[in-house]
């Protein structure tokens, strides 16, 4: 009988803690724009995390432990002066820590225990103590730069993670794989002229203004090692799959990696309220079963999972779940009752203007 998989759990109720104030969603309120909350509130997250306790599957993972990281940590990507901001403006009412991140009070420390919870997470899955991990974080982290937040992200929970398993851990190759909607902007400044970090980024293309164009490639001795892929909006599992499929997992057996992060950003699917993909439940659970196969395959299992985006507070749940149980091999008896309003549109195929895309990577990336 084949052993069960120890999946690991990163969660603090401190993260959904973090206050991100009144605004008209993505945009300040005022004049014509009706004050509502930032769109990166508590209550959506948190309906996540009712659905893994009321399925079960909290009680089938590994609790991991929680702790804050250090300011040498933090140091790994950020510059001291943008620290002391965030944990200097933490002590008072907050602020804001860059474009679209406004922070309150107590950020500094339930930010820092995120990117803390995250560590632990690689150090237990590359020590043996668990096979993999779902790292449930807030706030989350893909799009902070060094100097600055930006996008909702106070500090970069998976540049640092990566930087932690390269080179305090020294593990040779660290893959980071970001499927999150919007692109995966701060691992890639992070790494950029890196070969020993592999990032690829899946994300909406144009979308935000951020980038991720397929030029975007690295440099020098990095050269190759930034791969992204631009989809097409309305992208659906049938793109999602044949990228993962034609450029993701080619990638990934020819970088050989010894341990994957994944930025998993849930507002790839099709009921997210910030971005317009088509992305089902079956779909989140397909792309990441792939990914758990190749971890299997290349890196003894070792791959953990830590959350971005995802914004719908009814759908959302549903497509972590999924993906959870992808990652712990458990099946809980959670049917998604959305799932038949994706699947069966002809929109959630692959459309040939989105293998174009596809092929223009792989063709790049000599895949
Ligand atoms: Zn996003």
């Amino acid at each position: 009988m084949e052993q069960m998989t120890r999946t690991g759990l990163a969660w603090d109720e401190w993260f959904m803690w973090h206050v991100t104030g009144v605004a008209g969603g993505l945009v300040p309120y005022g004049n014509y724009v009706q004050p509502h909350h930032f769109v990166e509130d508590p209550e959506p997250k948190r309906r996540i995390k009712h659905l893994l306790d009321r399925s079960g599957m909290t009680a089938r993972m590994v609790p991991v432990k929680v702790r804050p990281a250090s300011e040498a940590e933090l140091c790994y990507f950020h510059t001291p002066e943008y620290v002391a901001l965030v944990r200097e403006g933490s002590k008072g009412e907050g602020g804001m820590a860059g474009p679209f991140t406004p922070f309150g009070t107590d950020t500094f420390e339930i930010a820092s225990r995120a990117v803390g919870a995250l560590l632990e997470c690689v150090d237990d899955v590359i020590d043996g103590k668990i096979d993999n991990a779902f790292a449930f974080l807030r706030p989350p982290g893909h799009h902070a730069q060094s100097h600055q937040g930006l996008g909702m992200c106070i500090f970069g929970n998976i540049a640092i993670a990566a930087h932690h398993a390269r080179y305090i851990r020294n593990l040779p190759r660290v893959a980071v794989i970001d499927y999150d909607a919007h692109h995966g902007n701060g691992v890639q400044e992070a790494f950029y002229s890196d070969p020993s970090v592999l990032t690829i980024s899946l994300h909406q293309r144009t979308w935000f203004g951020i980038g991720g164009e397929i030029s975007e490639r690295g440099e020098g001795a990095g050269d190759g090692s930034s791969i992204n892929i631009p989809m097409p909006s309305g992208t659906g599992d049938g793109g999602y799959i044949a990228a993962f499929e034609r450029v993701v997992i080619p990638a990934l057996r020819q970088f050989q990696p010894d341990i994957i992060l994944v930025a998993a950003g849930f507002d790839i699917s099709a009921f997210d309220i910030v971005s317009t993909m088509m992305v089902s439940s079956e779909g989140f659970r397909t792309i990441n079963q792939m990914l758990v196969d190749a971890a299997k395959e290349l890196c003894g299992g070792r791959i953990v999972l830590e959350l971005e985006g995802g914004y719908n507070p009814w759908a959302t749940p549903f497509a972590v779940l999924a993906s959870i149980e992808a990652l712990s091999g458990v099946r809980t008896e959670v049917k998604d009752p959305f799932l038949d309003f994706t699947v069966g549109s002809i929109d959630n195929q692959l459309l040939d203007h989105q293998a174009a895309v596809i092929e223009e990577v792989r063709v790049a990336f000599d895949l």
